[in-house]
């Protein structure tokens, strides 16, 4: 199997820079931007804030360290933050709340809702007294990665996070794929995250960026998170070589809703599949359960890249395919076609 032949749907992440990328990158205006002498990262930092209807932003070098850097940011070691039990912060983030910020974790099942309801919340927040922590912060997820790129509606969000702020605590939100939500409800990214302290967004998933993330929120914070960044390591000096790719990306928003179309075509299309059982995608995140075809994930997995399809383990018989702007109409029935080659010899 030739590279050019493989169908990569391991994720959003394995997009290549476009030509116009690698020309933005070269041509770049830099400076150190630990010393905010960098012109690039900083108009990257005020679209990024635009976009999203925040004050300020931070540029990072990954999504990770966005929340995370917003996570310290937010609390006080020895505090509480209230995570959805299947996030991305809580599940594949190595225990960084605690690792890094000194925090207890407290989980809610919010289960195919994605973010807990007002009353989960509620129930949720830890008053702080003589014997009990205090919540510090509510983070939430959007789309949500685990249940298969969930958009979540802005009612839900706010009730989530209204229930916070009115104890109190702030809410970060954790969008590294915001912008598939908003294509999705087709609802504004800014209207989206009224009720939100702080977002975390990934360019360099389907936007199509090479590296970087986006971590907005009001001028104070940001700048409390400035300092943060360098504590974790994440100062970067000329980094307007990869922030100018970055501004390119915010340009590819709207083509978000090709990824969701083919997403849409390839969940179809496996779900035709005998025993392959995937439900309609939300978002570019496609889920296929493959139990009732007797096939685990692992050999699933292993079985389609042997046939030239990239995917990932979800769970013991989950497996996740993901769209974005390396693939095309014509790759989604190519990779039906080889998925149900596969299907056939598993199940046989
Ligand atoms: C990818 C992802 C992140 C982390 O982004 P990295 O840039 O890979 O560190 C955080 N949250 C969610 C939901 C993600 O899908």
């Amino acid at each position: 199997m030739s590279t050019d032949d493989f169908i990569d749907m391991r994720s959003d992440t394995v997009t290549r820079p476009s030509e116009a990328m690698r020309d933005a990158a070269r041509d770049a205006d830099v400076g150190d931007d630990v010393y905010r002498d960098d012109p690039t990262v900083n108009e990257l930092e005020r679209r990024a804030a635009d976009a999203v209807g925040m004050e300020a932003a931070l540029y990072t070098p990954s999504g990770t360290m966005a929340n995370q850097i917003a996570i310290n940011v937010h609390t006080d070691p020895g505090q509480e933050v209230l995570l959805e039990r299947e996030s991305h912060v809580y599940r594949w983030e190595l225990a960084g709340a605690s690792a890094l910020s000194g925090l207890q974790t407290r989980t809610i099942d919010a289960g195919e809702r994605c973010v807990p309801t007002l009353e989960e919340v509620e129930r949720g927040i830890v008053e702080e007294d003589l014997h009990r922590p205090g919540t510090g912060l509510l983070t939430l997820e959007n789309t949500h990665n685990y249940r298969g790129g969930i958009a979540v509606p802005k009612e839900r969000l706010d009730a989530a996070a209204t229930a916070a702020r009115d104890a109190g605590v702030p809410v970060h939100l954790d969008g590294a794929r915001v912008f598939n939500a908003s294509v999705a409800l087709d609802e504004p990214a800014p209207d989206l995250v009224e009720e939100i302290d702080s977002v975390t967004f990934c360019l360099s998933k389907g936007l199509g960026a090479p590296v970087g993330s986006i971590l907005a929120g009001d001028e104070a914070f940001i700048e409390a998170a400035r300092r943060v960044r360098k504590l974790f390591g994440g100062g970067m000096r000329q980094a307007g070589m990869i922030a100018a790719p970055g501004l390119l990306a915010l340009e590819n928003v709207d083509r978000l809703a090709e990824d969701h179309a083919n997403a849409a075509a390839l969940a179809a299309g496996l779900d035709d599949l005998p025993g392959v059982s995937v439900p309609e995608p939300d978002t570019n995140i496609v889920v296929a359960d493959t139990e009732a075809a007797g096939i685990e994930a692992g050999e699933f997995v292993e079985a389609c890249t042997d046939a030239g399809v990239g995917c990932g383990e979800f769970d013991a018989y989950t497996t996740r395919f993901t769209t974005h702007l390396g693939i095309g109409g014509e790759d989604v029935d190519e990779a039906v076609d080889r998925v149900s080659e596969v299907v056939a010899a598993l199940s046989a």
